[in-house]
């Protein structure tokens, strides 16, 4: 029997709103033999899930889902299969989240200004002194009835240009990939399908990509329509590079991303996995 892989999910170690080991149970419920745990700019929720999942049955993989600015634009790149003691890695994000915690502050302003009082406070109590993002400010604003959904919120307040939006440059690409390279991991471009751009600059994306050294196209995503995954297939195909797949879940509050419900890799891609085993990566128990 073939594996069940899921290589992009959260926790509230970030932006998801399970601990660790309750995501591993959960991913162990759903199916899942292998889960990787990318949470943003984060590796403090690896050592928990690592422990809980020999008990749960599956093969956890020490993941990150990095924040990186290119030509102006947002790119999530996951480092899969990464040593979490690996200082440079840890290094760099640090500076991420000290990033987050200042952007975090600018954004209770500007959202003061539109009359919301407290979401800078709201959004730090929902992080619980963990990576604080745009979804605990979203989460606070539907809590106290500003918006009536998570997706109203950041279409209205929290996405690109809009009232509650505050830019940052985040790491470069080439330095996210090389502190995956550094900590021994894969480098991934998550859900490419996603971002707002044409199908050119997405392609100089991939260019970039490879030219640094990245491996891994995130082809099956939790947020790619049927569509998006055979179109990445195709890019993968045609640019050579390794095929991810993974859910990008978040929790049981955000239920149209859901752990173990993907489609399989089309036919001939490589998987990003292809070669764990020798690698030691995803070993089970
Ligand atoms: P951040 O990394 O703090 O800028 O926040 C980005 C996160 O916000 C993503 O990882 C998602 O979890 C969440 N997010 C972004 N856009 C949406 C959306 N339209 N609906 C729900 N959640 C979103
Ligand atoms: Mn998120
Ligand atoms: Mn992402
Ligand atoms: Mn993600």
């Amino acid at each position: 029997m073939n594996s069940v892989y899921d290589l992009h999910s959260h926790s509230n170690a970030s932006d998801g709103t399970l601990e660790p080991r309750e995501l591993v149970q959960k991913a162990a419920q759903a199916g899942i033999d292998v889960l990787a745990l990318t949470d943003h700019d984060t590796v403090d929720g690896i050592d928990e899930a690592v422990a809980e999942a020999p008990g749960a049955g599956i093969a956890l993989v020490a993941g990150v889902e990095i924040s990186v600015t290119w030509n102006k634009q947002l790119l999530h790149i996951v480092g899969l299969g990464v040593d979490t003691g690996c200082e440079t890695l840890r290094e760099g994000l640090r500076r991420l989240q000290q990033a987050r915690r200042e952007r975090a502050e600018e954004m209770g302003r500007m959202l003061e200004k539109q009359g919301i009082e407290g979401a800078y406070a709201g959004a730090r109590a929902l992080a619980n002194g963990r990576v604080i993002g745009r979804s605990h400010f979203a989460r606070f604003l539907v809590d106290e009835g500003h918006v009536a959904n998570m997706r109203k919120v950041f279409r209205s307040y929290l996405g690109h240009g809009k009232p509650g939006f505050v830019a940052r440059e985040w790491a470069t690409l080439e330095e996210a990939v090389s502190w995956i390279h550094g900590a021994g991991g894969q480098a991934v471009i998550a859900h490419p399908a996603r971002y707002p751009f044409s199908i050119t600059k997405l392609k100089r994306v991939l260019q970039d990509f490879i030219e640094i050294g990245g491996e891994g196209l995130e082809v099956i995503s939790g947020s790619h329509s049927r569509e998006d995954n055979a179109n990445m297939a195709r890019l993968a195909r045609e640019f050579g590079l390794l095929a991810s797949m993974g859910s990008d879940y978040h929790g049981p509050e955000c239920p149209w991303l859901s752990l173990g419900r993907l489609a399989p890799l089309p036919d001939g891609l490589t998987p990003i996995w292809h070669d764990w085993q020798e690698r030691g990566i995803a070993r089970s128990a």
